[in-house]
């Protein structure tokens, strides 16, 4: 072959060679986006995300920008590192991009805006600029918080107790209730109004251990994240919480403490110990699966009127005492007593002490055999220590039905009934949901006040 051949050939190589470069790295997958964007944003603002992918050479840059109704603003802008030689180095194949989407601090005025994310890669294509994609979605810029008219006047609350408040909100909120300190107590449709009605009931309570002077208000979210709120006169009537001593016998700790720590999986080389682990761990994990269950409720009240209590019983022990648990004259534990502690006849028949759902039939830990009875609108009650259950979980119940017979399960030193009131995943003292004139002037009346 002559010179001149060998150098034909040379050049047609490098130019096949460029050519499978250039085809190489001109290449036209562009990259895609894919996002959950809300509809709406609120004052507060709101953390978004986009996910950006890439086949071929890699992502060269992200942006995203909200076109409104006065011009556009740039809410994010991402670069990733990489030359037109080789594209992306590292290439990046896929990418979140995380912004957070400020109306304040975006200047962005109230009304409808667009969200545009752009992504391009490192190919040759457009110029040299690469591969260009973009995605856009609607965005309402909302910055008005959802107006709450409260309906109901003066309202006493005890420590510890419960209460009920009526109130109207100007648009449908995607969440709504009292706020009372860190408790949130939903608030559902008042009963008995027809659909189009903006009436919301919340029953609430204050939490024995909640702080002196807590804020209590009602508050309500709109799907853009604007909370509105509006305090209304709310009394919180302070009260001491009774202090008791309880001294466990011998006898107590050698047999039903000896028992249960078996069954529990708790050491028993020193029964004060295991008592101490079971009224805290133990009690603990009750707690969390007893919260787990009173944490789906019926939106409808499923009651009326006063609760009953235990037939023919004496009450032995109180709502929230502050318990010190002695052994031969040694403080070895303590816990507040959630419950009031209802002596009867043994065996004596457990009724619901009004009507619901049965939403557990269980043996609970420290709480035996127990039955949780849904009564609608967060409002739960408890029977513990059961010697024998006749309801499952799912049965209808109606007031006064039995739910079995009284016992000593559990963490118990004798027959007994254990009953309680949880509102709102919060322990509240049965005594005025025990009481009619109470239960009408603090519930009833409310949701009838402002009927048309
Ligand atoms: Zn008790």
């Amino acid at each position: 072959m002559t010179f001149r051949g060998l150098l034909g050939v040379v050049l047609l190589l490098a130019l096949l060679a460029g050519g499978g470069l250039a085809w190489f790295r001109a290449e036209g997958d562009a990259p895609t986006i894919t996002a959950e964007i809300p509809a709406a944003v609120g004052a507060p603002g709101r953390a978004m995300a986009i996910e950006v992918s890439d086949s071929g050479s890699g992502l060269r840059q992200v942006r995203v920008v909200i076109e409104h109704a006065q011009g556009e603003v740039v809410a994010s802008e991402t670069l990733y590192p990489g030359n037109l030689g080789w594209g992306g180095e590292p290439p990046r194949l896929s990418e979140r991009v995380e912004f957070r989407i400020d109306p304040k601090e975006l200047g962005l005025p109230e009304g409808p805006a667009k969200l545009v994310a752009s992504a391009r890669d490192w190919s040759w294509r457009d110029g040299f600029l690469g591969n260009e994609t973009r995605w856009e979605v609607p965005l309402e810029i909302d910055l008005v918080k959802p107006r709450i008219q409260v309906e109901s006047g003066l309202t006493y609350v005890s420590r510890g107790g419960s209460g009920a408040v009526t109130y109207r909100v100007g648009e449908s909120p995607v969440r709504d209730g009292v706020q009372v300190a860190d408790a949130f107590f939903p608030g559902y449709p008042v009963p008995g109004e027809d659909e189009e009605s903006s009436r919301r009931i919340a029953l609430f309570a204050v939490p024995t251990d909640a702080p002196t002077d807590p804020r209590i208000e009602v508050i309500a979210e709109d799907s853009a994240g604007n909370i509105g709120h509006a305090s209304w006169p709310a009394v919180l009537k302070e009260k001491k919480l009774p202090d008791d001593d309880v001294i466990l016998p011998r006898r107590f700790l050698e047999t039903v403490v000896r028992n249960l720590a078996e069954v529990e999986g708790v050491a028993t080389d020193d029964l004060e110990s295991a008592f101490d682990e079971i009224n805290t761990r133990v009690r603990a994990s009750n707690e969390a699966r007893i919260r787990q269950v009173v944490a789906d409720t019926s939106p409808v009240p499923l009651w009326q009127g006063a609760f009953t209590q235990l037939r023919n019983s004496k009450v032995t022990s109180r709502f929230a005492e502050q318990r010190t648990y002695l052994s031969e004259g040694v403080k070895i534990s303590s816990a507040t007593h959630f419950g009031y502690d209802l002596a009867s006849t043994a065996g004596a028949p457990i009724e619901a002490s009004t009507s619901g759902r049965v939403v557990f039939a269980e043996d609970l830990g420290i709480y035996g055999q127990c039955v949780i009875v849904d009564h609608g609108l967060g409002l739960f009650t408890l029977y513990a220590h059961l010697s024998r259950m006749d309801v499952s979980a799912g049965d209808i119940v109606e007031k006064n039905e039995q739910l079995g017979l009284s016992g000593a399960t559990g963490l118990a030193g004798g027959d007994h009934l254990h009953f309680a009131t949880i509102l709102g995943g919060t322990y509240v003292e049965p005594l005025e949901w025990w009481d009619p004139l109470w239960v009408r002037t603090h519930v009833e009346e409310r949701i009838k006040a402002a009927s048309p």
